[in-house]
């Protein structure tokens, strides 16, 4: 049988890391056998996926999908799991697509739009592929509506200013001072030009 592919996309902090733990957790529970990937661009945790509710469990920082196949184990695998997945910013079905086709499940996990309102295209091309799709919401920190977007704010001489359209996607949440992340709904959502 091939495996199933599953991917859980949302803004930051909707709780796609405890979702993703929680699922390998179950998984843990019912004697299946599974490796944690992460994208060793994330500076945060080294070598363990953390949620910001505390929960962690032990992950391997990889550079890109393909590196996976070095840790695979034939027949020895019933899933692997992989979060941020939004980091390896290249269409990856094709890759894993052979692990699904060796009866592996994939279990994934990213953010749904960068802080300028356009996917990612790892997350894209699985969303469109995937055998379930899960979308989960953060609270705005503005309104406390259902947010659905990740707002980058900057620090401008003692203000927060929504960021700008002509700034790098990929700047990581707490790696620069002057930089922070919230979610928030549609309508609290901004962009400057
Ligand atoms: P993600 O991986 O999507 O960034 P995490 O799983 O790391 O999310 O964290 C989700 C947790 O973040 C929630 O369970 C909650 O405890 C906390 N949290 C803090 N601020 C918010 C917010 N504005 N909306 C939702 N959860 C929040
Ligand atoms: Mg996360
Ligand atoms: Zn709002």
């Amino acid at each position: 049988m091939k495996g199933r592919l599953e991917i859980i996309i949302g803004p930051m902090y909707s709780g796609k890391t405890e979702e993703l733990i929680r699922r390998i957790t179950r998984r843990r529970i019912a004697k299946q056998s599974g490796l944690v990937f992460k994208p060793v661009v994330d500076t945060r945790d080294k070598s363990f996926v953390k949620s910001r509710a505390g929960t962690t469990i032990e992950a391997i920082p990889i550079s890109k999908i393909s590196d996976i196949f070095d840790f695979l184990e034939d027949g020895k695998n019933d899933f692997i799991a992989i979060d941020e997945i939004q980091f390896f910013d290249e269409p990856i079905y094709n890759i894993l697509e052979d692990i699904l086709n060796r009866g592996i499940d994939v279990i994934s996990s990213g953010l749904n739009l960068d802080f300028k309102g356009e996917p990612f295209k790892s997350v894209e091309d699985l969303v469109i592929r995937a055998d379930d799709i899960t979308l989960l919401k953060a609270v705005c920190v503005v309104c406390g509506k259902d947010a659905t977007r990740t707002q980058r704010m900057i620090l401008k001489n003692g203000e927060w200013l929504p960021a700008s359209k002509r700034d790098d996607v990929i700047l990581i949440d707490g790696s620069i001072e002057g930089v922070k992340y919230e979610p928030r709904c549609r309508d609290c959502w901004k962009i400057l030009d």
